[in-house]
């Protein structure tokens, strides 16, 4: 695939004016978020594998092979506002996921390894509750051995709201094909 970086942008005025159809990219930090796009924009330094996680509220977005924009979000996007425990998108994700037109569904990267926790659940309520698909990817899947992985599978496959799960691991290049034929297939022509 011939992918570039297209621009950064930190609010609608930055919004590259592309109509391609757009798929978001969320993850909480050292999920392999970045990994996963390197791999499936076959570029390796395209997004930057992290060591200090950012927190800068921007949206960075990708060309992938001339058919859509990859739109790299900051962790999940969520800030605690005021002393409120409650944690919400920032404004400035929260509009743009609210006001893209061409914004076909979110794809959330976990570490498989990780915790489902209240912050995931928020995340796929408000997604729901927006009708903004999503595609779970359950990434460094390569850290488990098989009935790690069963265990896991029935874990995640319990999980509503989903459009598809991804078991992956951007290291070692599995679960990409199949990823990229299901933001096709269940965003991008659904
Ligand atoms: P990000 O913070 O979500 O963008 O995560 P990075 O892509 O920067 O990856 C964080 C760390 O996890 C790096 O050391 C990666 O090499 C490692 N990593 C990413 N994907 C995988 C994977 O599928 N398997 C394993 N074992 N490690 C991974």
């Amino acid at each position: 695939m011939a992918s570039k970086f297209i621009t950064s942008a930190a609010g609608v005025e930055g919004y590259p004016s592309s109509d391609l159809p757009e798929v978001a990219f969320v993850g909480h930090s050292n999920a392999g978020k970045s990994s996963l796009i390197n791999a499936l924009s076959k570029r390796k330094g395209l997004a930057r594998v992290s060591t200090t996680p950012g927190k800068t509220d921007i949206l960075n977005f990708y060309e992938i092979d001339g058919r859509f924009m990859l739109v790299d979000m900051p962790g999940y996007g969520f800030a605690a506002r005021h002393q409120d425990t409650r944690e919400t998108w920032t404004p400035m994700i929260e509009n743009y996921l609210m006001n893209r037109d061409q914004l076909k569904g979110v794809v959330l990267v976990m570490a498989i390894k990780r915790q489902w926790r209240e912050d995931e659940d928020n995340l796929i309520t408000w997604l729901a509750h927006h009708g903004i698909p999503l595609i779970l990817v359950l990434n460094k899947s390569d850290k488990l051995n098989q009935k790690e992985m069963v265990a896991k599978r029935r874990e995640f496959d319990a999980i509503q709201s989903v459009s598809a799960r991804i078991y992956a691991s951007a290291t070692k290049g599995q679960g990409i094909e199949e990823l990229i034929r299901t933001i096709f297939d269940n965003l991008i022509r659904a």
